[in-house]
């Protein structure tokens, strides 16, 4: 196993993208802390859901709320995890939103919002885990960004500028801290099957599925996959990179 004895905490790990992550770092090796936010009801039981998953393969998992945005959200949970899993190896940056709208139409708020979760939510978790990792010689950070980062999208101008910006992010941090024994590494997957996917309307998505070389939607474990490789120790000589998981949509 690649992740024997690690501490890992996933942000946005109720559903998606971030519990494939959750349970493929789990069956790695990894103990790991899910975070969910508590703006719907049911992300507390999903948490809950891929905690008793993860526990079932023999590995410890906690579910800790937190919004991303918040800073104090964000430093209790990073000081729960600490204590109640005995430190911080991998941090994987997931928790994202959408709120589609052309930039003629769409709101400061609707910008704010965006922008507030997918990168500045990504800045304070690592603000908050850095120190451990600093102190521990080690570290592994990978951020959930997006194809729509590099290409830009059709009514996505802030999700796409967040996107864009945590590659940024994770360029800069990676040089900041690669003496420190930490790497630093995005991931830009295509179109994965997932709720967010279905926020896409149909007939934009049956034009995006006819230009995909591999003939489908991705999977959150093709995604899961990429990730719990970089979140190992033999990922070592990898930094600063962004990885695309596109079924070869985008070359
Ligand atoms: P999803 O909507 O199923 O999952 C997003 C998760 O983030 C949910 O668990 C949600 O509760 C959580 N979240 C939202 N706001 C939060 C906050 N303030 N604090 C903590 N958690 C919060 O979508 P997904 O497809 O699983 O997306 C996961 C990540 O992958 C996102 O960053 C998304 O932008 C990215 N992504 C997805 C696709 C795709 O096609 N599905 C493509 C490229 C990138």
């Amino acid at each position: 196993m690649k992740l024997s004895g690690q501490i890992a905490l996933v942000t946005g790990a109720s559903r998606g993208i971030g519990r494939a992550v959750a349970l493929e770092l789990a069956r790695e090796g990894a103990n790991v802390a899910v975070n969910y936010v508590e703006a719907e009801a049911r992300n507390a039981s999903d948490a809950a859901e891929v905690v008793k998953q993860i526990e079932s393969l023999g590995r410890r998992a906690i579910a800790v709320s937190a919004d991303v945005s918040r800073p104090a959200d964000v430093q209790q949970m990073v000081e729960t995890v600490r204590e109640r899993l005995g430190g911080l190896h991998v941090l994987v940056n997931n928790a994202g939103i959408v709120r589609d709208r052309t930039v003629q139409k769409m709101t400061l708020d609707e910008w704010n919002e965006v922008l507030a979760v997918n990168l500045t939510g990504a800045f304070l978790c690592i603000k908050s885990v850095l120190p451990l990792m600093v102190e521990a010689g080690y570290g592994r950070i990978i951020n959930i960004s997006s194809l729509v980062g590099v290409t830009g999208n059709f009514g996505q101008a802030n999700y796409a500028a967040s996107k864009a910006g945590l590659i940024g992010l994770t360029k800069s941090l990676a040089r900041e801290v690669a003496r420190k024994g930490v790497t630093v590494n995005a991931v830009a997957p295509g179109f994965i099957q997932t709720e967010m996917l279905e926020t896409i309307p149909e007939n934009y998505r049956s034009a995006f599925l006819s230009q995909i070389p591999l003939g489908s939607f991705g999977q959150a474990e093709d995604v899961a996959q990429l990730v719990a490789f970089l979140a190992s120790p033999q990922a070592s000589y990898m930094t600063g990179q962004v990885f695309h998981v596109n079924g070869g949509y985008w070359m």
